[in-house]
């Protein structure tokens, strides 16, 4: 993978391949991890799954006093964790703090603080079966798999290991090839705690290596990552039947209302579509602006991208916005930028690489864009912020609707009432009114996309419900009699008095409805 090489160093049989990081900022090798077997891969599930056997079997209560170590760790620690994701990624250190170790903490703290709540188990009142007994009890489910991406390459996995732990799994992780140093950061901060250390395996390496964890036996993946590489590991999930969720890519649109705060909604755009150069999920990844603020809106929107200091964040100058983590990137963002010029976009900030030493692209915004041009329609995970005139709302709910992605949206309007309204209309497991990117750090609500970002979600108590198995225990609320009237010998007696009740109960105006049971 580009500057991330995974060499083969063949200096005999007992020395494993090795995977090599290198910071995007300067290109410089800053580490290297071991690269998993086959049979590596195998064993840590093995482990893990011994050590979920009794880490499953302790009350909630105690799993989250434990997990709270590794929390305090994590603060404890905090500055070297930033400075690993800060060099490898090439971002600036104020977003490893604000947007990986502090969202990672909360959620952490969160979970800890309401997980014996959210996972009590639950009585349901039965609607038939009135003389039953039915709750419902969360458990662990043995091994979950975690594949990890490298934009975000401690808060993302972490929030899925955490996850799991909680509901009394065990996980066997595979970080991203680019980015292994920050997550074998928080392994060594999470061994340092005294927590078995098996409960939670690192496994690095590249696609070999999340698809035999696949079909290494775990019971449930959390996968993060691109579209076509989604497709595949779902693929994979199902030829071995293990259920997964999946967190995909984004094409989150921003409307700008006729109404909008111009001023509040550029520098939305700016944060939204620059921050972490862009390599976010949930970036601002198209503009609708009305007709009536559009022009000042991408005025505005160039003079506040000039102004982003742009560097190396190790370098010594605070920077806003640092390198591209993945090269590839680059390439990516230069072929929508030549496709949109040449179909009428105008560049109105930015639009190249810059010369080396490492990785760099400049904020970039274009406009006079339109569904013509790849960028307005598919994913560019860079620094470029796309701009569309638009003469209506209709036409920006169409448009904003007009995509195979479905992850984040964003409404920018003077009037809630009327953001909500549009927030209704967007195809979008997120919609935003006003605000850039934040929902993602409120661990208390649900996370995830629609249509191809993918299923499931993650964050929020169903998730942590979601990532247990939901045990159905059934039992009789009466003496249980000899026999059952349902079970053999049938007779023709009892199927008329089935009958009888069927009509009697569910017939409108029938007896359930009487009692005021039943619609
Ligand atoms: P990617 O799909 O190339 O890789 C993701 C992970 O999958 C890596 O760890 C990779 O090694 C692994 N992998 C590759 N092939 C595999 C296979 N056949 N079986 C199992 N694992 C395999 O994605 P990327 O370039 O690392 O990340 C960028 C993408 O991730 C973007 O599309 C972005 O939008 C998306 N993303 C989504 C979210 C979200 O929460 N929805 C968050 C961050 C990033």
């Amino acid at each position: 993978m580009s500057m991330h090489v995974e060499t083969a160093q063949k200096t005999g049989n007992a020395k494993p391949r090795m995977l090599e990081s290198f910071a995007p900022a300067t290109g410089e090798k800053i580490g290297e991890v071991p690269v998993a077997s086959r049979d590596d891969v195998k064993s840590a599930i093995a482990r893990a799954r011994k050590a979920q056997a009794a880490w499953g079997l302790l009350p909630v209560e105690e799993r989250c006093a434990r997990l709270l170590r590794f929390r305090d760790a994590i603060v404890d620690r905090a500055e070297e964790i930033i400075d690993v994701v800060s060099r490898e990624c090439g971002k600036p250190k104020h977003d490893a703090l604000s947007h990986e170790v502090m969202i990672l903490t909360d959620l952490l703290t969160y979970y800890c603080k309401n997980a014996p709540k959210i996972l009590e188990p639950r009585e349901l009142a039965l609607h038939l079966l009135k003389h039953k007994r039915s709750v419902i009890h969360y458990v662990p489910r043995g091994v979950v798999g975690v594949i990890g991406t490298w934009n975000f390459p401690f808060v993302i996995p972490l929030a899925d290991v955490v996850t799991a732990l909680v509901t009394g799994s065990a996980v066997v992780l595979k970080p991203s090839e680019v980015t292994p140093l920050s997550m074998q950061k928080a392994k060594d901060i999470f061994d340092a705690t005294g927590l078995p250390q098996d409960l939670f395996v690192v496994v690095h390496g590249g696609g070999d290596v999340g698809q035999a964890m696949i079909e290494g036996g775990i019971q449930k993946l959390c996968f993060t990552g691109g579209v076509e590489t989604g497709k595949k590991v779902a693929a994979a999930c199902g030829a071995n039947l293990v259920p997964c969720v999946m967190e995909l890519g984004g094409k989150a649109p921003l409307i700008a209302c006729a109404d909008c705060d111009v001023e509040r909604t550029a520098r939305a755009v700016v944060f939204g579509g620059f921050v972490n150069s862009g390599q976010v999920c949930i970036s601002v990844e198209r503009v609708y602006a009305h007709a009536s603020i559009h022009d000042r809106l991408v005025d505005r929107v160039g003079e506040l991208t000039r102004e982003i200091r742009q560097g190396d964040p190790q370098g010594g100058d605070v920077v806003d916005v640092g390198a591209i983590i993945y090269a590839k990137q680059i390439e990516v963002a230069e072929k929508h930028i030549a496709d949109a010029v040449a179909k009428g976009a105008q560049i109105v900030a930015g639009g190249k690489r810059r010369s080396g030493p490492g990785q760099f692209f400049e904020p970039t915004v274009l406009a006079k864009c339109d569904h013509t041009m790849t960028v307005m329609k598919d994913e560019i995970f860079g620094p470029i912020v796309p701009i569309q005139k638009v003469s209506s709302e209709e036409e920006a709910v169409r448009l904003a609707n007009d995509s195979h992605l479905g992850l984040n949206a964003y409404v920018f309007t003077k009037d809630r009432v009327r953001g909500e309204r549009l927030a209704s209309r967007i195809e979008a497991g997120s919609v935003i009114v006003n605000d850039v990117l934040t929902n993602y750090a409120a661990a208390e609500a649900p996370f995830g996309g629609m249509k191809q970002s993918g299923f499931g979600r993650i964050h929020g108590d169903d998730a942590l419900r979601d990532m247990a198995e939901a045990r159905h225990v059934f039992t009789g609320r009466l003496p249980d009699p000899k026999s059952d009237p349902l079970w053999f010998p049938y007779s023709p007696k009892a199927f008329k008095w089935q009958l009888k009740l069927l009509k009697a109960m569910y017939r409108s105006g029938g007896l359930l409805k009487k009692l005021g049971r039943l619609l």
